[in-house]
């Protein structure tokens, strides 16, 4: 395993690193959260560890279990991503074999070396290691070329001059068999001459395309013939111009996977239509090896796009303000959000894999954080909306320190002081001048806890000339430091709060769906129509307790009441700016409580 820590892209920090000690005068707040950790076994089956188990029973594969993960490098890796990784590298993992990562970058026009970085700092992140065994589709582009000339010598593969219009046209439909392009029965020398003359860049793009010669009345439109090879003079992120045709995504596909002698080619059911053309090629071509399609159901979430066309979209229009967007699904978005790889690699494990088209809950993957991060972050206290609050009563001069415990789930993350002082501030919504009946936090006259600090009592309330309330006046009660009265009076809210002279200003930032509906883009709805204006809110005078100041880019915290919350990579010395990751409210229990009913 690579040792993550080093900075990202973004400046995001793979894992938290030591924290910086907070400015001076402050009490340290030293401790991070432990350091993420490896991936464990699985806990569950599933009908694809089933077929391996039953393979090596049988010997299939002479027992060798090799996956990949062939991201095409088109875009970021997103949520749907993590589930295919945790898939092939869990299932190499599981069963002792080996996973590789391969670039499948047979596409030029879309692709970018933007995207080769972002995706192996995302699987890298995500816990996983390839080891050596990185690829490309394209470091095969000459074998693949021979293995097409190998067809065109058995018959297999003919050069087409029908224009794309016409070869669609002949292709017929799923009701009618397709008809014979003419130029089908070609002689296999003209084939040949007319292939390499397609290489040596002889003809116009899109003149001819290379097609396979299978069955063009197959009830399987795939079988029709398929294209492997077209004419596309664009210059490569690899190979540069050292090539003129391309070869087809369902041509290359297979024959990378033998050539890495993959056992359990593992992918998403839209191409289950395409696995007769994999055993096809796999079957005509003298490979090394003899690789297995299986196919699984991807995944959807509610509330999200997933489609790599429409998070393009989102990122080159600017209703996002890059891939790393925390409101974007992207593996990246959801790193800077605060997201652990624990918690997607628990998602992964919770959602498990089917055979059959369905969709999850986003409440899941938010319970999956809220569980992993309430183990393991550290507690703080940060007031969003400040309301200032004066201790009429206590000295003016006098800091005291609050032993504070920073994790209640974790007696080992130890205890911080936090400085208390004649003026805190509170949250601006835990006051309320007229309460309802419900209501029973802070009122005039009425008593309250501040957290780990004093009994406090509301004696007045000052306003500005428009009437708002703007600072409050309360008195403190020197007898229950810690919280506690002595004889024994109960009060029935406990508000967090930061010493005002101590407070550090934050920005901070709060998210929502980033689309109002469930099912974004469904039918012909247009997804950018239903974006949610309000899935940022941004808090640009929110206060933090000192020992927050200064900490590194992806340091995560649960603010007291108020969520989870990770350092930003835009924050700057003095100016730090928190994701809010994930709310303390577990709505996910409630959905599973309503659908247990
Ligand atoms: P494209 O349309 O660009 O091919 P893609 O989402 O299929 O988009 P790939 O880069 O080809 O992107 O995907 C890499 C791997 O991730 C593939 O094996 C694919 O099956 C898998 N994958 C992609 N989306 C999902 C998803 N939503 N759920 C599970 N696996 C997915
Ligand atoms: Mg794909």
């Amino acid at each position: 395993m690579p040792k993550p820590g080093r900075a990202g892209k973004s400046g995001v920090p793979v894992v938290p690193a030591v924290p910086v000690v907070p400015a001076v005068g402050v009490p340290a707040y030293n401790v991070p959260m432990s350091s993420e950790t490896t991936p464990g076994a699985s806990t569950r089956s599933d009908f694809i560890r089933e077929i391996i188990s039953a393979d090596n029973a049988s010997g299939r594969h002479g027992g060798r279990v090799a996956t990949r993960f062939p991201p095409e490098p088109n875009g970021y890796l997103h949520i749907g991503h993590a589930k295919s990784i945790c898939l092939n590298f869990g299932v190499a993992r599981d069963f002792g074999g080996t996973c590789n990562l391969r670039f499948d970058d047979t596409n030029p026009v879309t692709e970018d070396v933007e995207y080769v970085d972002s995706i192996q700092e995302d699987v890298r992140w995500l816990g996983f290691s390839w080891d050596d065994r990185l690829f490309y589709a394209s470091d095969y582009f000459e074998t693949l070329y021979d293995c097409a000339e190998t067809l065109i010598r058995k018959g297999l593969a003919y050069v087409d001059d029908l224009s794309a219009d016409d070869i669609r046209a002949y292709r017929g439909t799923l009701k009618e068999p397709g008809r014979e392009s003419p130029f089908r029965n070609r002689a296999v020398d003209e084939n040949l001459d007319l292939f390499r003359r397609m290489r040596a860049g002889e003809f116009p793009d899109g003149a001819r395309v290379l097609r396979a010669k299978i069955d063009m009345a197959s009830p399987n439109v795939n079988m029709r013939d398929p294209i492997l090879y077209r004419i596309r003079r664009a210059h490569h992120h690899r190979t540069g111009d050292a090539w003129c045709i391309y070869p087809m995504y369902d041509y290359a596909h297979p024959i990378s996977d033998a050539l890495e002698r993959i056992t359990h080619s593992i992918c998403t059911l839209e191409f289950e239509d395409h696995r007769p053309l994999y055993d096809w090629l796999i079957a005509n071509l003298p490979l090394p090896g003899q690789p297995q399609q299986i196919e699984f159901a991807r995944l959807n979430l509610t509330y999200t796009v997933m489609s790599k066309r429409k998070l393009l979209q989102l990122v080159n229009e600017g209703h996002v303000s890059g891939w790393d967007d925390p409101r974007m699904p992207t593996i990246s978005g959801l790193r800077r959000r605060g997201y652990t790889p624990e918690s997607l690699r628990r998602f992964a494990d919770e959602i498990g894999v089917a055979k059959r088209e369905n969709v999850v809950d986003v409440g899941l993957l938010e319970f999956c954080v809220r569980e992993d991060l309430n183990k393991r972050a550290p507690r703080a206290m940060a007031v969003l909306r400040p309301l200032r609050v004066v201790l009429e009563n206590f000295p003016a001069d006098t800091v005291e320190e609050m032993d504070v415990v920073n994790n209640p789930e974790d007696p080992s993350a130890g205890t911080r002081k936090v400085p208390f002082s004649r003026v805190v501030y509170i949250e601006r919504d835990d006051f309320m001048e007229e309460p309802p009946k419900k209501f029973f936090r802070l009122a005039p006259g009425r008593e309250v806890r501040l957290r780990n600090a004093y009994l406090v009592t509301c004696q007045s309330v000052v306003k500005d000339e428009t009437g708002n309330v703007v600072e409050l006046r309360c008195t403190y009660d020197p007898a229950t430091r810690g919280g506690d009265a002595p004889d024994g009076r109960k009060v029935k809210a406990t508000l967090h709060w930061v010493s005002a002279a101590h407070a550090v200003d934050t920005e901070v930032r709060l998210y929502d769906r980033l689309f109002t509906v469930e099912n974004p883009g469904a039918g012909d709805s247009d997804f950018l129509a239903q974006i949610n204006p309000a899935a940022l809110e941004v808090l640009s005078h929110a206060k933090v307790e000192p020992s927050l100041a200064g900490q590194p880019a992806g340091t995560r915290y649960q603010f007291e009441r108020l969520g989870y919350f990770c350092v930003d990579s835009d924050s700057r010395p003095g100016a730090p700016v928190f994701n809010r990751t994930v709310t303390l409210k577990d709505a996910w229990a409630r959905i599973a409580a309503k659908s247990a009913d």
